[in-house]
């Protein structure tokens, strides 16, 4: 069924629709929708900052639409590019607007008439088509015309020619700089190889441990006790979701081209505010309490300013006998009560990204604000957004290849941190010279008080410098281009030798 589409009756300026009589029985009015006028000039567009060379002739088309009409026409394109469904162009024709119609239709075109370049790149065709009906679908379009050429960057990037264009641009990096990198993922030493680790003095990483993590619950459970007799303020998610719609704009425009170039990306599905929620929400189960462990027992493990519990007792990440004592020691400190109510409430009050759902968690009340003030809590609510934001568009060969090292955090979390502390930097600029950004950060009316500088910096302690040491050596577009388009190997991730 076509879908319905409410036109205004007066001030319009396109052309009048065309009706036709259906037998007198069966009286219905179908409207033919007028086809999109495509532009005669063939001109060649460089995306800016990239090698990519885009051919735009939509002279055939133009021809193909006059010939065969809409249905067709999306037939053939996507005939050439290898999608060969019987009613494609058909049912595309009926479900789509004309607006989305003539994106499409032009998108294709795109793809078809440089096609050669594509197949070059290993770009698979049908794919493409796919994709740029996905995004159609999404209903999210730049539309044809947009100065700076919005459209066909758009269609650059959504299609997948970005992606196969920045993972085809050499390293120039040489292979003993990598071997160096590739060690930070292996602090004891490489599989195979003699380990630089002693023997693990269990009792002292129990410890160690209980100590470094009793701390951080009371320090990190201490701002969601309310002042006496008081509640704390509840978060305004609606205010937190126009954020959040702020926040995937702007993250995008930092990190451009790298983010929205991953085609089949979470960028071109649902937006970020449609899946945020309370931490209250998580629910609290043995994997959950173990996780939270494992998570903050490698943040604390290696940072001195937690007595680096896990160097000082020569625990290993990569040997399976160490990694058997930690889960135990883990398990011993969870059986006790009053530990594992504590580690139940943190989680609650912990913002989290939930791969299996897709779902982001955030904290739903204000800090008492005698621990910590209104206007900097809203800086690292902010904070806290770009970082869950960054796991949200990770790709998902970098989850992948954290099972094969031994520190998985530098890729789960540092590089995560490494995107997050840039773009809060570039946000604090925007928002010092912007009163709009400045009041949707801070709250309408709130005087302006600058992010504070811990939560410019990379966290997560030694993961977060291994990552920032990585990106220091690569170059952020390397990194980039292993973070969110899956090329791991520009994150010094190597093949097991
Ligand atoms: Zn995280």
């Amino acid at each position: 069924m076509r879908k319905s589409r409410s036109r205004s009756p007066v001030g319009r300026s396109e052309p009048q629709p065309v009706y036709f009589e259906a037998p007198a029985e069966t009286i219905e009015i179908q409207e033919i929708d007028p086809l999109p006028v495509l532009e005669q000039a063939t001109r060649d567009h460089a995306y800016p900052g990239t090698s990519i060379v885009v051919r735009i002739d939509y002279r055939n088309t133009s021809a193909l639409l006059n010939r065969v009409g809409m249905a067709g026409s999306l037939q053939q394109l996507c005939a050439a590019l290898g999608q060969t469904n019987a009613d494609l162009g058909q049912r595309l024709a009926e479900t789509f607007t004309p607006s989305q119609l003539a994106w499409l239709v032009r998108a294709l075109t795109i793809y078809g008439a440089n096609a050669g370049k594509l197949t070059e790149l290993g770009v698979d065709l049908p794919t493409v088509v796919r994709r740029l009906i996905k995004v159609v679908r999404r209903g999210v379009l730049t539309p044809p015309g947009t100065p700076g050429d919005g459209f066909v960057n758009e269609v650059v990037l959504c299609g997948g020619w970005m992606q196969a264009s920045l993972c085809a641009v050499p390293m120039a990096v040489r292979p003993q700089i990598l071997t160096a990198l590739n060690r930070l993922y292996f602090p004891g030493g490489l599989p195979g190889r003699p380990q630089v680790i002693g023997p693990l003095d269990p009792e002292l990483l129990r410890a160690g441990l209980r100590k470094a993590l009793t701390r951080v619950l009371d320090q990190q459970l201490r701002p969601w006790d309310p002042p006496p007799g008081e509640r704390l303020e509840r978060v305004d998610f609606t205010e937190i979701r126009r954020i959040a719609d702020f926040l995937e704009r702007f993250v995008c425009e930092v990190l451009a081209p790298f983010p929205l170039a991953y085609a089949d990306g979470p960028l071109y599905g649902v937006p970020y505010s449609g899946c945020l929620t309370s931490s209250e929400e998580v629910t609290v189960d043995h994997d959950g309490l173990l996780g939270w462990m494992e998570n903050r027992g490698t943040r604390v493990g290696r940072d001195p300013a937690y007595e680096a519990p896990m160097t000082a007792a020569n625990y290993h990440p990569g040997r399976t006998a160490d990694q058997e004592a930690l889960r135990q020691i883990y398990a011993d400190l969870l059986s006790d009560a009053d530990f594992a109510r504590k580690v139940g409430r943190l989680i609650n009050h912990t913002p989290q990204h939930a791969a299996a759902d897709g779902m982001t968690y955030l904290l739903p009340c204000y800090p008492n604000p005698a621990v910590q003030s209104r206007a900097e809590w809203r800086w690292r609510m902010t904070r806290t957004m770009i970082h869950e934001f960054m796991h949200r568009i990770t790709h998902p060969n970098v989850v992948d290849a954290a099972q094969h090292v031994h520190q998985p955090q530098i890729l789960k979390e540092g590089f995560v941190e490494v995107f997050t502390a840039l773009v809060l930097q570039r946000l604090s600029d925007r928002a010092a010279a912007d009163q709009e950004v400045r009041d949707l950060i801070l709250g309408p009316g709130t005087p302006w008080t600058p992010a504070p500088d811990a939560y410019l910096k990379v966290g997560y302690g030694q993961d977060g410098a291994d990552a920032q040491q990585i990106t220091k050596v690569l170059g952020r577009g390397n990194v980039a281009i292993g973070y969110f388009l899956g090329d791991v190997r520009r994150l010094a991730i190597m093949d097991p030798q």
